[in-house]
């Protein structure tokens, strides 16, 4: 669980607690006759109006005398109703048994559509009256969610390569009088170590981008110097398919952020470009200011994107063809890491693609205009 969460949690359970007991004590305690309950019930309805999660009192006829407005937004209440099956069930348990009660339960924000996952905590104030106090767990639930699934990626797409290095130093061990098959295995055994360091690296700058704010600690960055870098840390495996990639770019245009994340996502990009296309096809960079923003479109004559995988390849870990991955050590992080990046910069990537045309993919930065330029020439 995030720290925001949990602590957006733990304040409500602890208002919660803090309102209840305090109901609860005063209702003990001071010898009310049974009309004086409603002042009660009127102090209990203005603690909660202050309240942004959801809550609401209610009587012993099920009215209910207040709720505060995320509990309406919800659809939980209507009017001086209680919409919710399970929080009328909630309160009418908790009318009978004087106790302390909660359930968890799924709201669908409408058919078929969202579901938000509730936990709702009852206490009887006296003389039938209920205080419900309803906290949204959905956020912490997704993000659960979402950790399980990433630990469970990593851990399978690290044990694929390890698995092979493990096979190829047993294979080499029966090849020590065959230098040709010695120099095939030991090209296999740099490919899959290439590819768990890639991967480390991969995931270290994901964490990176996704845990720091990188807009605390921006400075000024030159495209021009970004795109160069990028283009450096690519030019072997362009010479490698014969492509000579084709950038234009001024060296005058700059934005705000962290210039080594930056060339990371324009080298993917490139990257990428190479990598699926064909020997000695086209790969242009090019960069464009307009409107108070930069542009950095990256452009290929590969074998392109069908239009139903596109928004897909963002995600981390999604391929469009697992087997051609195997073959250029690709491990489904680029371009998440790209989409991560560019969100961090108060920016996007868009993409527009066609299989067996190509693809552009463009990272839109806000630019950056006069002032602070002038320090970035370090
Ligand atoms: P990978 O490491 O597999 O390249 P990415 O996150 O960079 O992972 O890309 C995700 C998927 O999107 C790739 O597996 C590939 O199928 C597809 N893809 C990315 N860039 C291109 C491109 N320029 N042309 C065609 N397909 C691409």
């Amino acid at each position: 669980m995030s720290f925001g969460v949990f602590l957006a949690v733990t304040s409500v359970v602890a208002v919660f607690v803090a309102v209840a007991t305090y109901l609860v004590f005063r209702a003990r305690h001071t010898r009310l006759k049974a009309a004086a309950d409603e002042p009660l019930a009127d102090i209990a309805s203005r603690l909660i109006s202050v309240l942004a999660t959801a809550g609401m009192v209610v009587d012993n006829s099920l009215t209910v005398l207040r709720a505060t407005n995320s509990a309406i937004a919800l659809g939980l209440v209507s009017g001086r109703t209680i919409r919710s099956p399970e929080i009328r069930a909630l309160v009418r348990e908790t009318q009978d048994s004087s106790t302390t009660n909660s359930v968890d339960f799924e709201l669908p924000l409408s058919e078929g559509g969202d579901i938000r996952y509730l936990h709702a905590r009852a206490v009887t104030i006296g003389s039938g009256v209920v205080l419900v106090l309803v906290e949204d767990n959905t956020e912490a639930r997704d993000f659960e969610s979402i950790r399980r699934d990433f630990i469970a990626n990593v851990t399978h797409e690290i044990k694929t390569p390890i698995g092979a290095i493990a096979l190829l130093s047993e294979a080499m061990e029966g090849a020590l009088d065959d230098p040709t098959r010695m120099h095939k295995f030991a090209d296999n055994l740099r490919r899959e170590t290439r590819r768990v360091s890639t991967l480390i690296t991969e995931i270290i700058q994901l964490s990176r981008v996704e845990t720091s704010n990188i807009l605390a600690k921006a400075k000024p960055a030159n495209i021009g110097v970004v795109v160069r870098e990028a283009l450096e840390r690519t030019v072997v495996i362009a010479d490698a398919k014969d492509i000579a990639v084709n950038a234009k770019y001024p060296d005058d245009i700059f934005v705000m952020g962290d210039r080594e994340l930056l060339t990371v996502a324009v080298k993917n990009l490139v990257e990428n470009a190479i990598q699926y296309s064909g020997r000695k096809q086209a790969v242009g960079v090019g960069v464009t200011a307009r409107n108070g923003h930069v542009d950095i479109i990256v452009t290929d004559q590969g074998v392109g994107i069908p239009a139903d995988e596109q928004s897909r390849v963002f995600e981390r870990f999604y391929r469009v063809d697992e087997s051609r991955d195997r073959t250029t050590g690709g491990t489904g992080l680029g371009l998440s890491l790209v989409k991560h990046i560019a969100l961090s910069h108060r920016g996007e990537v868009t993409l527009f693609s066609q299989p067996g045309v190509g693809s552009t993919f463009t990272i839109r930065l806000p630019r950056l205009v006069d002032t602070a330029k002038e320090n970035a020439r370090e």
